[in-house]
């Protein structure tokens, strides 16, 4: 059965996203850059579907979830919105790789062969390929997820021979810093290895970089994507 939106929802949430286009507009503007080359990802996780609902209601289509089975019943409930395009963004176990494979249209946190090899193979054959982005470790911390920048092109040549997925470009979720001079310093190591891809892959349009606190930064260093979610859904518990 399809949610029920009440109006305090849709008020708060509604706000919040046109108070985030015009933020990715006037960072895009500071950095002479056109804001539509710059997609919104609204980022769900551990939110309601009927938030997702209120989001979609004033235009919002791309979403992105972290957790498999959650992101799974989410999209179960919202099935009739069939626009929707879904992102998965968090740490991919093994076990879970085919629910991926299953029910996104993009998966951003492909970091290792298995993990590529087991989407392609459990790609649906009814569906399009899956589009993909490799997610690099790019301030190199031991307990991130995300490959080494030297792993990137091994990774890429095994992906773009696969037949059920396509490589779309690269995701990074640097550490932590309030500190403008080294989130840059961050994201424009990434540019520059996304630079250096695409000499190969003339193709791949996507750089996913800058969530709710560093939008600014990641759109200065030339971001496609940024991926916001607790400057529109609110804090999470
Ligand atoms: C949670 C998450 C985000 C959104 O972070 P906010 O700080 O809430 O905007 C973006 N990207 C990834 C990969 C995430 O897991």
């Amino acid at each position: 059965m399809t949610p029920q939106l009440t109006d305090k929802y849709m008020v708060t949430i509604a706000e919040r996203l046109t108070s985030a286009y015009a933020r990715i507009a006037e960072a895009a503007h500071k950095a002479q850059r056109n804001s539509n080359d710059i997609t919104l990802l609204a980022v769900s996780k551990t939110k309601p579907a009927t938030d997702i609902m209120a989001a979609y209601e004033q235009g919002q289509r791309q979403f992105g979830e972290s957790y498999v089975q959650e992101a799974v019943d989410k999209i179960a409930q919202l099935d009739t919105f069939s626009d929707i395009v879904w992102h998965f963004i968090g740490p991919i176990q093994s076990n879970k790789s085919a629910l991926v494979a299953a029910n996104f249209a993009w998966v951003q946190s492909v970091d290792r062969l298995k993990i590529a090899k087991r989407l392609n193979s459990q790609r649906p054959e009814t569906m399009p390929p899956l589009n993909v982005l490799i997610q690099v470790n790019i301030s190199e911390e031991e307990a991130k997820s995300g490959c080494h920048p030297n792993e990137i092109t091994e990774l890429a040549q095994y992906i773009d021979q696969c037949a059920h997925l396509q490589l779309r470009g690269l995701m990074a979720i640097p550490a932590k810093s309030d500190d403008a001079n080294t989130q840059i310093q961050y994201f424009e190591q990434l540019q520059t290895c996304f630079d250096k891809l695409q000499t190969q892959y003339p193709h791949i349009d996507t750089l996913s970089m800058g969530m709710s606190n560093d939008v600014e930064a990641a759109i200065a260093a030339g971001s496609t994507m940024v991926r916001i979610g607790t400057d529109i859904f609110g804090t999470r518990t």
